[in-house]
């Protein structure tokens, strides 16, 4: 048994400017690969369950090249649920009023989390978070990820990996994290992870692989 690779939510023009194909091609097609590829060669042919299973049972017995991999994994798949095509989409419902209550607005809300990921050191990934029952930006280091902290409900992430933005806005964070906050945010997808539901959502199984020809 092993992972699959899986398919993008949308197509590889979908995302226009503010996410070019090149940098799916790259990003999703390469370096989210090579996670999956990765963790599949850790595990060998044998191996069954869920990537959540696979990255706590990683994390608990301190196996750190397994963890990285496979919490890159989910931080991927959860990523691209994040995102939607720039068609002028805000947050709406309760998700809406949780913002003005808590932010004032959804562009102060924005401001914060790009201050997040354009201040965080290194490798790593911005988050917005429910934290018992209220909205809250973080981020986290490397591989890091939601699924090992307990009470940690995840609604939004932003990578700011390099290789997020190396090919559409070189070595510029800042543009990379405004343009996409502003314009390419699953809003949708955010709203229903208020349900604590978020890590399931990005999780998935192994599939049995394919015999190779003989
Ligand atoms: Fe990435």
């Amino acid at each position: 048994m092993a992972f699959q690779l899986i398919d993008l939510p949308f197509s590889r023009t979908t995302l226009g400017r503010f996410m070019s194909p090149e940098t799916l091609d790259f990003h999703h097609g390469r370096h989210h690969r090579a996670y999956v590829d990765k963790v599949n060669k850790a595990l060998g042919d044998d191996a069954r369950g869920s990537l959540g299973d696979v990255i706590r049972g990683a994390k608990e017995r301190g196996h750190t090249g397994l963890f990285n991999n496979a919490a890159q994994i989910w931080n991927h798949n959860f990523f691209w649920r994040c995102l939607a095509a720039p068609e002028g989409q805000r947050p709406l419902g309760k998700l809406a009023d949780m913002i003005a209550d808590e932010f004032g607005s959804i562009d102060q809300l924005l401001a914060k989390l790009k201050e997040e990921a354009v201040g965080h050191f290194s490798n790593g990934w911005a988050w917005l978070v429910l934290d018992r029952g209220k909205l809250a930006i973080t981020s986290l280091h490397d591989a890091d990820t939601p699924v090992v902290h307990d009470g940690m409900k995840p609604l939004l992430t932003l990578d700011v990996w390099e290789h997020a933005y190396y090919i559409d806005y070189r070595n510029e964070r800042p543009k990379f994290a405004e343009s996409v906050l502003g314009n390419i945010v699953n809003w949708e997808f955010v709203a229903q992870n208020l349900d604590g539901e978020g890590i399931g959502r990005a999780d998935q199984e192994m599939e049995a692989t394919e015999l190779a020809d003989a």
